[in-house]
């Protein structure tokens, strides 16, 4: 069996462009460009690397970039203040403060600081408990993406088996609210899950979330079951060089699985196409400018 390849890199070019075909709309209505401020403390070579790349692709949808780029020393407070400025500022719709932080600042006091309306990460306690109790909020980038790319591919999702493997606030436990949602049958699977091998062949989803380069094997997987793989891992290339992989073998989940996302080119480019949707999503929101259901 050949599995499909769901081809996250096209889906997100999309998702980008339907977002730039609705910025002039939005722009006539309230005068302005929707607004993205991203936040970023310290030198962090990766971290400098997603804010270089959200900025370029917030610019090239036409949207409004304001990178605020801080010194590694600075204090808790400072940040603090910046992110209230950044929450009363009317031409910013989307505040993304960029982690890892440095050691003597609180993540959680920082995203507890940014205004939920303008939170695009969906990190805040007010969107985490807004997508638990299947309210309106934002929900976070990286497992909305994933779940756009599952309903694509597979459209109605109710009474379908889905495996979480991973349970930290930023993919693995939205990932799961946001199946729910959608009336999956969710386990969320961890460090201490017991014959996990067995639990993913019940999956009809199964979404790895991990971290541990090619964790899932060909026998884990049920026939036919669609494979997301949201790893990101640097291995050794065996010719003294580097590559990425995923947390799952894809080569053999492309013999077991109907479908399978790609490491590089499935979930990642995701991630940045969803912040952009999201800050889109405010701009018309705070501004009362209306927008379809649906639309995006
Ligand atoms: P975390 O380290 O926060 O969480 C990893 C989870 O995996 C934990 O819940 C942990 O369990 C579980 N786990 C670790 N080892 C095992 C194991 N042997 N068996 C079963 N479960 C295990 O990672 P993140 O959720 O932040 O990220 C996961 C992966 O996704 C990483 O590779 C990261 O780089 C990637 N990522 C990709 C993004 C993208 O844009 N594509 C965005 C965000 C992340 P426990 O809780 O028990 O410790």
């Amino acid at each position: 069996m050949s599995a499909a390849i769901i081809d996250g890199k096209a889906f997100a070019a999309g998702l980008r462009e339907k977002v730039a075909g609705l910025v002039p709309a939005f722009e006539a209505a309230a005068g302005r460009k929707p607004g993205l401020a991203v936040v970023i403390v310290g030198e962090d070579p990766a971290s400098q690397v997603y804010v270089r790349s959200k900025g370029k692709a917030t610019e090239a949808s036409g949207m409004a970039s304001f990178t605020h780029k801080l010194p590694a020393e600075t204090s808790e407070e400072a940040l603090l203040d910046l992110v209230r400025q950044l929450n009363a500022d009317g031409a910013v719709d989307g505040i993304l403060v960029q982690l890892p932080l440095p050691r003597h600042i609180n993540e959680q006091r920082v995203i507890a600081t940014i205004d939920p309306d303008k939170d695009v990460d969906g990190f805040h306690v007010v969107n985490v408990g807004r997508l638990a109790t299947g309210l309106n909020g934002f929900v976070p980038c990286t497992p909305l993406g994933c779940l756009m790319l599952l309903e694509d591919r597979l459209g109605d999702l109710s009474g379908l088996n889905a495996v979480v493997i991973g349970r930290s606030n930023i993919v693995g436990k939205p990932m799961a609210q946001l199946l729910l949602s959608k009336s999956c049958t969710v386990t969320i699977a961890h460090s201490r899950t017991k014959d996990l091998p067995a639990l993913c062949r019940t999956a009809d989803i199964l979404v790895a979330a991990v971290g541990r380069p090619e964790m899932v094997k060909r026998d884990w997987i049920k026939p036919g079951a669609t494979v997301i793989d949201v790893g990101i891992n640097r291995i050794d290339n065996g010719e003294g060089g580097t590559k990425l992989v995923g947390d799952v073998d894809f080569a053999e989940a492309s013999e077991a699985a109907g479908a399978v996302t790609p490491v590089p080119g499935g979930v990642g480019p995701m991630t940045i196409a969803v912040l952009l949707r999201n800050t889109l999503v405010s701009a018309y929101r705070r501004a009362g400018v209306p927008l379809d259901k649906g639309t995006i």
